[in-house]
């Protein structure tokens, strides 16, 4: 799951990251309104911790433009500010939920933990299910509902294989792959992509599900999720 932190108080982002990072997530960064606006139309994110007060425009301004664009990824405002006009100005935007600094890390974690689980109507329990394969988002485990062979991933494939599970059926560039899982400002290159997908074809073809990533030439893949 991909995490974008929107701050403007550099200690408390690289914090944030850094706590995000240490607990499986992949984050990155934003210092102003424009600049994580910017971020979040590029579809990257699975979920947004949005300050209010931020150079440029504030959080609820950006929060207004994204919902206006009809971008529905969760978002948890972050503020020094505890009035409750700002909470319900936010709410009514459309944010998923709401803490106010200071906030303890734990605190944040089951709160993202909470909204993620809220903004994705296809995971049931941990598991995320696409056609015969099931990834359980706790143990990194894909297996295949079919039978009962299963097969544990790594960070990297787990991300990769996520992503395509939650766009499946759609075509995804090496450039999306790449920056959705070594980061935006990775200089991955697309050999990598390659590369775990092969691994993940070897490990779909070991559960025996009869989903596959298909190639899409000159472009990128596409997981082809079996009928269930
Ligand atoms: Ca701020």
């Amino acid at each position: 799951m991909k995490i974008l932190v929107v701050e403007d108080e550099e200690g408390l982002r690289e914090a944030l990251i850094r706590t995000l990072s240490g607990e499986g997530y992949l984050a990155d960064g934003a210092e102003t309104g424009d600049e994580g606006y910017t971020l979040i139309c590029t579809g990257l994110y699975d979920l947004v911790l949005l300050d209010i007060m931020l150079p440029v425009y504030d959080g609820l301004e950006v929060l207004r433009r994204i919902r206006n664009q009809g971008i529905d990824v969760p978002v948890i405002m972050l503020t020094a500010r505890s009035t409750l006009d700002d909470k319900v100005t936010g709410m009514d935007l459309g944010a998923d939920d709401y803490l106010t600094k200071p906030f303890a890390m734990p605190e944040l974690l089951a709160r993202i933990r909470m909204v993620s689980r809220r903004g994705t109507g296809t995971v049931t329990d941990s598991r995320l299910r696409t056609g015969d394969l099931i990834l359980d988002t706790q143990t990194y485990t894909l297996s295949c509902s079919n039978n009962s062979r299963s097969v544990r991933l790594g960070a990297k494939e787990y991300q990769l294989m996520e992503y395509l599970m939650r766009n499946a059926d759609q075509v995804l560039s090496r450039e999306q792959i790449t920056q959705r899982v070594w980061g935006y400002d990775a200089d991955a290159e697309y050999n990598n992509v390659d590369v775990y997908v092969s691994f993940l074809r070897k490990k779909i073809k070991f559960v025996q599900s009869e989903s596959k990533i298909s190639s899409v030439r000159g472009v990128g893949y596409e997981l082809e999720a079996s009928a269930t």
